[in-house]
């Protein structure tokens, strides 16, 4: 299918194509790239904005605004669907609803999900969901990635079961993994993204991609968030209310097996991953997520006191079937969201007031190990075979028939190994050399409230005395990592006018907690914010307020 043909085919919503029918609807117009090749191909940026410009032209539920750019300029579209569509974050009544967003093609190679919400779009404002159009308020991101999605090559992740016509980077333009920007922010698009979060606030984020490694028996794992510093409710409420049901609604409703996410391996050490146990293999098996850090997207989403879910669709089903597994997973969110609005709404409003409430002492964790569930579980193990990609001339791996159930520990969550008191307050002094203002900066981008001191003032403080800095040996993203060791002392300190000072009281703290803790291990001093003011010996910049 050409690209000039399909686009035009996607704009003019003509139903012309000789190949398969629709994934999981009725024939309904517009159509993407994907069904109009037969499932071969995936959209492009063009085919995308083509596709969602046409169906706001049929619907007055969904309208689109542009939510940012790109690093090489492209808009970034996002989807405002609902009856009527709402034009702005929905203001916090006893009634409001609650608000959904959803992320595609974070990884530009993992673009199942891009299509997934392109269907659910259509099928919301044109089809047979919508009796959910008045649940919520629906916010699709459908490529986010927009760059990557661009430089589509039959190099890309040639060993995943299609499109065989290609797929798109999983960095953007600079070579910068969006999924591990978001506690530094150094993409646009990652800006951008936040920004929204800010403005819409969204309740529930669900974050589309596509597995790598093990050869497991599930159509698609998930995960909530992860990081233990998460609100204790909302990480409940992910893993013990929402998930178990979507699990139940995608087996009862769609035949679809899914699990929690994990890789195969023999120990609870991250370095180790196995694609899968040879038949006969007798060391311990284990089944293990991956990382607690909210660099990632779902555990950044945790420490805002949303809800967040990790989609991840197996690479090794065909792409038709892993479009419709994704469909179906974000389908079942979205109907459970609507059946429990209230609860929703309830667990939020309590997160954020709860934490900025707070008139006991807190702890939050700076180091953290995987948790074992208590008693082993039966994973399905599965297996592939090669098939020949016809396009590339390259194998790609197929899931076949048969699962096993294998007894295994699975490690799913993660519990703080050191934690440290969460101050009311940090601050940071202003000084020449501008730091202070960069600080502000980077906090201000993620919505946290920064305040600036007006007078000179003496404040009591604990602060970190720095016994080494550590920088990690290899780069990763473009930065050596940076930690520290020492310990805290209290001591009055002059703190002059124009000093920042961050409350954790507000309902960003827990975030404002990670970003600024000296040990934190995601925060501003591991993303080298702070070098030129760290030595042994010396002072750490940030100081935690004595009350
Ligand atoms: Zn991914």
């Amino acid at each position: 299918m050409s690209f000039r043909w399909s686009l035009a085919a996607a704009y003019f919503g003509i139903a012309v194509c000789g190949c398969r029918a629709a994934s999981s609807t009725e024939t309904m117009t517009p159509l993407t790239r994907a069904e109009l090749s037969g499932f071969q191909e995936t959209s492009r940026y063009e085919e995308v904005r083509a596709f969602i410009t046409a169906l706001t032209a049929r619907t007055p539920h969904a309208r689109v605004e542009i939510f940012g750019q790109t690093e090489e300029g492209r808009d970034l579209p996002l989807l405002v669907i609902g009856d009527p569509p709402a034009s702005s974050r929905v203001r916090d009544t006893p009634s409001r609803l609650p608000v959904v967003l959803v992320i595609a093609n974070i990884h530009a190679g993992e673009v199942e999900g891009k299509e997934a919400v392109l269907h659910l779009a259509r099928r919301l404002t044109l089809g047979n969901l919508q009796p959910l159009l008045r649940s919520a308020v629906w916010l699709f991101v459908p490529i986010y990635n927009a760059d990557g999605n661009e430089r589509v090559s039959l190099e890309n992740r040639s060993e995943q079961y299609g499109p065989i016509g290609g797929v798109g980077t999983r960095e953007n333009a600079r070579g910068l993994d969006l999924n591990r920007d978001f506690m530094k922010l150094e993409s646009s698009e990652a800006r951008a993204l936040v920004g929204l979060l800010t403005r819409w606030d969204p309740d529930v984020i669900v974050d589309l991609h596509t597995t790598n490694g093990s050869y497991h028996g599930y159509h698609l794992t998930y995960a909530p968030p992860l990081n233990p510093n998460t609100d204790t409710g909302i990480t409940a409420f992910a893993r013990e209310r929402l998930l178990p049901s979507i699990r139940s609604a995608m087996a009862a409703r769609h035949r679809l097996r899914t699990y929690d996410y994990g890789n195969f391996s023999t120990s609870a050490s991250l370095d180790e991953e196995l694609e899968g146990f040879a038949p006969g293999d007798t060391r311990q098996k284990v089944w293990r997520t991956f990382d607690a850090r909210p660099r990632f997207g779902g555990s950044y989403v945790g420490l805002r006191n949303r809800i967040a879910i990790l989609s991840e669709a197996y690479s090794y089903v065909d792409f038709e079937k892993r479009i419709q597994a994704t469909e179906a997973f974000v389908e079942e969110i979205m109907r459970f969201v609507g059946d429990n609005a209230t609860d929703i709404r309830t667990l939020i409003t309590r997160a954020d007031a709860e934490w900025s409430g707070r008139d006991t002492p807190v702890e939050g964790g700076v180091a953290f190990a995987l948790r074992p569930l208590p008693q082993p579980v039966d994973i399905l193990v599965g297996a592939v075979e090669t098939q020949m990609n016809a396009r590339s001339g390259k194998p790609m791996r197929a899931m076949v028939g048969n699962v096993t159930p294998t007894s295994m520990i699975v490690y799913d969550g993660f519990v703080s190994k050191e934690t440290r008191p969460v101050p009311r307050e940090y601050v940071v002094r202003a000084s020449s050399n501008g730091l202070h203002e960069t600080v502000a900066r980077k906090l201000r981008e993620h919505g946290i409230l920064v305040e600036t001191t007006d007078v000179p003032s003496r404040r009591s403080v604990d602060q970190f005395a720095i016994a080494q800095v550590r920088h990690a040996e290899r780069a990763f993203q473009g930065h050596n990592e940076t930690s520290v060791t020492g310990r805290f002392e209290r001591r009055q300190v002059e703190v002059p006018a124009g000093s920042l000072v961050v409350r954790t009281t507000q309902p960003l703290g827990r975030l404002v907690f990670y970003l600024l803790e000296p040990e934190s291990d995601d925060g501003l001093t591991t993303w080298n914010v702070f070098d030129s003011a760290l030595a042994a010996g010396g002072i750490h910049p940030v100081l935690k307020v004595v009350p």
